[in-house]
C-alpha cells in the first residue's frame, strides 16, 4: 500500500491533519499495527467505483485500496544536528513512498508560529535543508563501510559504482538539492543507494494548510503551486478537514462545495500521492467483496495477481477483464459477457485504471 510521510514545522496542522485522516474505526480492524503504533494511520481511500460494485455484485464486503500515512514530530532548525535526534524522527519515514511536507498558511495569531511569521518559501528551505541535512549524516556514516566493501571486493563493479554514487550524491546535497531532482540531474543512478533509504530521494508532496477564505483565493494558490513545482501542491484546511470527518458522505460534500472545494484533503492526497508515484488502481469484485488494489501504472497483469497473492503471479494463467465502465453500462458480469465486454487477457497485458478482473491460476 500507498505509505506517505507527513513532515513540516511544529504548530503548522500536523496532528490536526493526521488525526483527521485516519480517524476511521472501521479500517483499524483490518490492518492491526495501525492501532498498536501512534503515529501510524492506515486510511481507506475514496473511490466510488466501490460503491458501485458492492451494489452491482451484491458484496457483503467493501475493501477500499489504503494510504498509510506517518506523523513524525514537527522538525526545526538544527534538528539535524542535534545528537542525532533529528535523524531519530526521521527514522520513522525512513520506509515510506513519500513525504509530504505540510506548510503553514492560515493567519491564526493565537498559534504561534516557531520563525514569527507566516512565510511558505522560508519554511520549505528550512525543511528541506534538515532532510538534506540528515541524508549527508547519513551517507557520511555509510560511505567509509561501503568504501571497506569496494575495497575488499575489488572486482565487484556493483560495489565500486555503489561508492561512485555515494560520492556523486554528497556533492549534490552539499551544494543545496535534494537527490530526488539534483541526482537524475547529475546523472546518479538512485537505486544503486537504495539500501540508504535516503529521504531526500523520494517525491515531495506539499500540503498548505490554509485559512478557509484563503482557499478560494486563486491567485494565492498559483503563487504557492509555482513555488514548489514541479512538485504538487494540496491546498486545504486542517481544521475543516477534522471537521469532515464528523460528517456524511452528502454533508461533507455540502461542506467543501461551499468552500468552493470539490474534493477532501484525503481525496486529494491519495490522488496526488498516486500520480506522483505513478501508481493506479484495479478492482476485484464478487458476493464476498468489492475491492480495490493498488499496482504500478505499467504493471502486466500478473504483476497485478502478485499484489492479491505471490502464488497467483507464479501460477498465473489468465486474466478475465472488463472495464468498469463496460461493467456498468451492461449493469451485470453476465450481460457485459453477452455484450462481448469480457476479455481473456494473457500474461503480457498491461493493466489499466479501473479494470474489474478475475485471474485464472494454477495451484
Ligand atoms: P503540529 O504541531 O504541526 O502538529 O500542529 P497542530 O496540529 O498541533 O496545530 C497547532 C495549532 O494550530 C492547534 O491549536 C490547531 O488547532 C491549530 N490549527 C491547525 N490547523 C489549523 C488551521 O487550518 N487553521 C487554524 N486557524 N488553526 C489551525
Amino acid at each position: 500500500s500507498l505509505s506517505i510521510g507527513i513532515v513540516g514545522l511544529p504548530n503548522v496542522g500536523k496532528s490536526t491533519l493526521f488525526n483527521a485522516l485516519t480517524k476511521n474505526e472501521a479500517l483499524a480492524a483490518n490492518y492491526p499495527f495501525a492501532t498498536i503504533e501512534p503515529n501510524i494511520g492506515v486510511v481507506g481511500v475514496p473511490d466510488p467505483r466501490l460503491g458501485t460494485l458492492t451494489g452491482i455484485f451484491n458484496s457483503a464486503k467493501t475493501i477500499p485500496a489504503t494510504v498509510t500515512f506517518v506523523d513524525i514530530a514537527g522538525i526545526v532548525r538544527g534538528a539535524s544536528e542535534g545528537e542525532g535526534l533529528g535523524n531519530q524522527f526521521l527514522a520513522n519515514i525512513r520506509e515510506t513512498d513519500a513525504i509530504c511536507q505540510v506548510i503553514r498558511e492560515f493567519r491564526d495569531p493565537d498559534v504561534t508560529h516557531v520563525d514569527g511569521d507566516i512565510n511558505a518559501a522560508r519554511d520549505i528551505e528550512t525543511i528541506n535543508t534538515e532532510l538534506i541535512l540528515a541524508d549527508l549524516q547519513t551517507l557520511e556514516k555509510a560511505l567509509p563501510r561501503l568504501a571497506k566493501e569496494a575495497r575488499t571486493n575489488a572486482k565487484d563493479k556493483d560495489k565500486q559504482q555503489i561508492v561512485a554514487a555515494a560520492e556523486a550524491a554528497q556533492k549534490v546535497l552539499n551544494d543545496g538539492r535534494a537527490l530526488s531532482s539534483g541526482g537524475p540531474a547529475a546523472g546518479i543512478d538512485l537505486s544503486l543507494l537504495r539500501e540508504l533509504n535516503l529521504l531526500t530521494v523520494k517525491p515531495f508532496i506539499y500540503v498548505f494548510n490554509l485559512d478557509t477564505d484563503e482557499l478560494a483565493d486563486d491567485e494565492l494558490r498559483a503563487k504557492l503551486s509555482e513555488l514548489v513545482a514541479p512538485s504538487e501542491a494540496v491546498f486545504l484546511d486542517a481544521k475543516i478537514e477534522a471537521d469532515l470527518v464528523e460528517l456524511d458522505e452528502d454533508e461533507a460534500m455540502e461542506l467543501l462545495e461551499s468552500m468552493g472545494q470539490t474534493e477532501s484533503g484525503l481525496a486529494q492526497l491519495a490522488r496526488v500521492g498516486f500520480a506522483t508515484l505513478g501508481l493506479q488502481t484495479y478492482l476485484t469484485a464478487g458476493p464476498k467483496e468489492s475491492r480495490a488494489w493498488t499496482i504500478k501504472k505499467d504493471a502486466t497483469a500478473p504483476e497485478a495477481a502478485g499484489v492479491i497473492h505471490t502464488d497467483f503471479q507464479r501460477g498465473f494463467i489468465k486474466a478475465e477483464i472488463v472495464s468498469f465502465d463496460d461493467l456498468v453500462e451492461a449493469g451485470s458480469m453476465q450481460a457485459a459477457k453477452a455484450a462481448g465486454k469480457v476479455r481473456m487477457e494473457g500474461k503480457d497485458y498491461v493493466m489499466h485504471d479501473g479494470d474489474v478482473v478475475e485471474f485464472r491460476h494454477g495451484g
